[in-house]
């Protein structure tokens, strides 16, 4: 979508709505991308989506204790590489820039090397570079557009709710019922799931049949043994950002941690819209609700694998939380605490990780150059990315 004056007073539905009736139904991804990223009505564009005020609560912004770990655990991987004062730090969507404040906070306690390393932002909205500015000013940090411009050098970093945003597309399975000796047999093909209109109303249909191509592409994230209507999703973005992280990683170095929900799979329909907190219909007020899906971590293996690099794990974040010492440390600073404040550490500690909070359901993967061995917070885990507990 354009931001030309005509198109600024409409809203983004009717945008997409005149857009669909001129040239037919669009692609889910570019439905999710002109929602999320369009640059008069898109949701990042717009009001500050983070917070008790906002649409949605992330890991760093319930505790700094979760940048202190994140940090600490990105200081280790540091040390193990030898220290390399030519790397860069790197954070995908960083959001409020609260995370990385709390990383650099610890860094500089227990491992001023990686303070002094410059900081690359990837982000795309504008007022969130601002809060960001404001958060980091003192790490004079750069901003880019995509991975495209940072830094070929050794990497640290991390990505915490970043891949759950970028645009996905969905296909769906048909069987194929115009023949009496199929009707009995499930036999059918994948079918590109499109945004379209019913009565001037946005919603799904079905698109043309998957080429030989596109299913060969795609073949391994589908679903062995399709039934009818049934979905799964694919993330080309996805991939685009692992092939530039994995060929910066397996050539210099580094390790990336990525955070997110999601399965160690494709997740089917996943796509969910929420606003003020509550789940809300994915074409209700398009740009006004937060889009999201669950991340497929087999698939951003896979992307890793066929870029020289490993991609460990994914583990629960509470499990991995844990593993690598929130608890003492949420006792260390509890110590020095008021009763209040201890209170409020345990809440945290308690949101970041029991089971039925984002302990389970958020997952935590390890990026680093192709090579043998587990690091902390994986071992005992994982194997080749399956969990043997
Ligand atoms: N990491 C932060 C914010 C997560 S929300 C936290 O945990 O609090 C997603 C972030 O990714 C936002 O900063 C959003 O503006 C950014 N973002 C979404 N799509 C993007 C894209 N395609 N390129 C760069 N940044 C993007």
């Amino acid at each position: 979508m354009t931001g030309t004056p005509s198109a600024k007073a409409m809203s983004l539905s009717d945008q997409i709505i005149a857009d669909i009736k001129a040239n037919g139904p669009i692609g889910l991804d570019s439905y999710m991308a002109a929602c999320l990223g369009d640059t008069d009505h898109g949701y990042y564009f717009g009001k500050d989506p983070f917070g008790a005020d906002g649409d949605f609560t992330t890991a760093p912004e319930i505790s700094g204790l979760f940048g202190e770990m994140c940090g600490l655990y990105l200081a280790h991987m540091f040390e193990l590489a030898g220290t390399p004062t030519n790397a860069e730090i790197v954070e995908l969507g960083p959001g409020r820039g609260t995370l990385m404040r709390d990383m650099r906070h610890v860094w500089d306690m227990v491992m001023p090397a990686l303070s002094r390393l410059p900081v690359n932002l990837v982000e795309t909205s504008p007022s969130l570079r601002k809060q960001q500015g404001r958060t980091l000013a003192p790490f004079e940090p750069v901003w880019h557009e995509s991975l495209a411009s940072c830094p070929d050098a050794p990497l640290f970093g991390i990505a915490n709710e970043f891949f759950d945003a970028l645009p996905v597309r969905q296909v769906v399975w048909r069987t194929k019922a115009d023949t009496a000796e199929n009707v009995d047999t499930a036999k059918g093909s994948w079918h590109h799931r499109l945004v379209g209109l019913d009565n001037d109303e946005l919603c799904f249909v079905d698109g043309a049949e998957l080429g030989a191509d596109e299913h060969a592409d795609i073949k391994l994230t589908l679903p062995e043994a399709p039934s009818e209507g049934m979905i799964a999703e694919i993330c080309p973005t996805a991939d685009d950002v692992i092939a530039a992280l994995s060929s910066r990683i397996a050539r210099r170095g580094g390790a990336f941690l990525i955070i997110d929900y999601g399965r160690n799979g494709n997740g089917g329909d996943s796509l969910q819209a929420v606003a003020d907190h509550k789940p809300v219909d994915v074409f209700h007020q398009a740009g006004r609700a937060d889009l999201s899906h669950w991340v497929d971590f087999a698939a951003l293996s896979r992307c890793a694998r066929n870029n020289g690099c490993r991609l460990i794990g994914p583990v629960p974040q509470g499990r991995f939380l844990m593993r690598i010492g929130l608890a003492s440390r949420a006792e260390q600073a509890g110590a020095a605490a008021d009763n209040e404040q201890r209170r409020a550490l345990l809440a945290a500690v308690d949101r970041l990780t029991s089971p039925a909070q984002m302990g389970e359901v958020f997952k935590v993967a390890l990026l680093v150059p192709d090579g043998e061995g587990t690091p902390p917070g994986f071992d005992e885990i994982t194997m080749n990315g399956e969990d043997i507990i």
